[in-house]
């Protein structure tokens, strides 16, 4: 049986004890106190991971589930070309579930936090009816107005994604069809790793006119920047970066990728890789509104924005 909710805590203040620059007071009282660096903005987002919509404890281990729940968080920072500094977790867990479960949960999840130097400041537990339900809100910082947005884009900037497509929902599939995984061989889909660097490197260089990370798939990602942007965009089916044996489809619109796409005026001189990163040009932003999608005898389809259905 889980930990009383008291002692649940004093193991998890301990585990995610350690120096933070911008954490001044952490678990253990009513608020956490945080210190933005200064000339700097505040990023804040919030997710939910949710037993049976985002994870499966029969198909994901629970250092997965942690660290996935936690990089969900930190790939919005790193949309928005931030450092994350710190967490706060509310977790709600059901009376069965083992405290060994709860142990490796934390133990994915602050392997990730202390990989980025993310401070794990607060939150809050609770026993669930049914299904554990995590919700995380991440805290970075950017300096001053300096937060790459969705609403950049602007017609003639081309369009860039950073490393390959698809594979998360590749590997979803082959759960879905009851195969087993060994998620040290699935990490994109298992332990994908936010392109904090990559975000990073686009803010400081001034690389990018828009970016977003890929949490629901290509296609409906670009669909945001581009709604917020009031502009349209065609892609080239064959320059869509996705691994050998993984099919476009699922690199148009498979979720859970969390790589970053943006746009970039022609006269940006975006690189070929980033932090190691590759980085691909995909298409190019129009005026009229609408997605397309260009294959290689040239010919245009609508492409439609679709998610894809988890579980
Ligand atoms: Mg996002």
């Amino acid at each position: 049986l889980p930990l009383k909710e008291k002692a649940l805590i004093r193991r998890i203040a301990a585990q995610a004890a350690g120096r933070h620059a911008a954490l001044l007071t952490g678990i253990g009282d009513d608020c956490a106190v945080l210190r933005l660096p200064p000339r700097h903005d505040a990023l804040i987002t919030t997710d939910f991971s949710l037993e049976g919509v985002h994870f499966r404890r029969d198909w994901h281990p629970a250092a997965s589930v942690g660290h996935r729940c936690l990089a969900r968080g930190l790939s919005d920072i790193a949309a928005m070309g931030g450092r994350p500094l710190a967490a706060l977790l509310s977790l709600a867990l059901p009376r069965q579930v083992p405290q060994a479960w709860v142990d490796a949960f934390f133990r994915g999840f602050l392997r990730l936090a202390r990989q980025f130097g993310v401070a794990l400041a607060g939150g809050d537990i609770a026993q669930s009816p049914s299904g554990v339900l995590a919700d995380i809100v991440v805290l970075g910082a950017v300096p001053t107005r300096r937060a790459l947005r969705r609403c950049g884009a602007r017609p003639g900037d081309f369009i860039y994604v950073t490393g390959k497509l698809g594979r998360a929902v590749a590997a979803l599939e082959l759960l879905r069809s009851g195969r087993k995984l060994r998620p040290r061989a699935h990490p994109a889909h298992f332990f994908p790793v936010p392109r904090l660097e990559v975000g990073r490197a686009l803010r400081e260089r001034r690389l990018a006119s828009a970016a977003i990370d890929i949490s629901d798939g290509l296609s409906t990602d670009l669909s945001h920047i581009c709604d917020e942007s009031g502009v349209g965009a065609v892609l080239l089916a064959d320059k869509i970066p996705h691994p050998a044996g993984v099919p476009l489809e699922f690199a148009l619109h498979g979720g859970d990728d969390y790589e970053l796409l943006f746009t970039a005026t022609p006269r940006s001189r975006v690189p070929p890789a980033i932090a190691g990163v590759p980085i691909a040009r995909i298409g190019e932003i129009t005026a009229a509104p609408g997605l397309w999608l260009m294959s290689s005898n040239g010919r245009r389809s609508r492409l439609n924005s679709k998610g894809w259905e988890h579980f």
